[in-house]
């Protein structure tokens, strides 16, 4: 039924959120492209996209809108895919940048070296179903998780996938691949949260 779609923002600054888009709808919910402070008002979720974490940590702050995501990230779901994974981390290495603040998470960008810094893998993880098709991008790497995240998949023993709470993070691009598990699971928490 129409009325009970949640309606999830992507912020569309930088980065691939058309693909986003197209997942969310594929998962039962309505994309809503966000650029602008007012446009946050009536979401029922938000994915921060990857691209360039300093570039979008530019925008948020030039359009006045970093605090009023990070209020938005201490109330509604958000899930950050890569650079959107820096962006919500507790703290950013390689170097230290500013953050949100809001996963309490330590993230090292870049942390892949040149050689391999754009890699497919498959591996286990905790979403029902198959082995996860993940797709990284100049990814940072998740270095330290705090007591209340839960780990939902790995590469090399390090979080790749992670939940907190409300909040999701991917080091990886799960909107580039045909399986979207991963944005069913972001979709599944943002009607819980509606729910609860
Ligand atoms: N390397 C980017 C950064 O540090 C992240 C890359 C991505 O989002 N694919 O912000």
């Amino acid at each position: 039924m129409e009325a009970k779609q949640p309606r999830i923002g992507v912020l569309a600054i930088q980065g691939d959120y058309a693909a986003h888009a197209e997942a969310l709808t594929q998962c039962g919910a309505v994309p809503v492209e966000a650029r602008k402070r007012e446009e946050l008002d009536g979401l029922d979720g938000l994915i921060l996209p990857g691209g360039e974490s300093t570039t979008i940590l530019k925008f948020l702050e030039r359009g006045h809108l970093f605090d009023d995501l990070k209020h938005f990230c201490l109330t509604r779901p958000v899930f950050g895919t890569c650079a959107g994974a820096i962006l919500l981390a507790r703290e950013v290495r390689n170097p230290a940048q500013r953050s949100l603040g809001a996963l309490d998470v330590v993230v090292e960008r870049n942390a892949y070296g040149r050689q391999i810094d754009s890699s497919i893998l498959f591996s286990e993880s905790k979403l029902p179903g198959e082995k996860l098709e993940m797709v990284f991008i100049r990814a940072p790497r998740i270095v330290e998780t705090g007591p209340e995240v839960e780990v939902l998949a790995r590469r090399d023993g390090m979080a790749t996938l992670v939940r907190q709470g409300k909040l999701m993070a991917a080091t990886f691009h799960p909107e580039l691949t045909a399986d979207h598990r991963v944005h069913q699971a972001f979709v599944d928490l943002v009607q819980a949260n509606r729910n609860s």
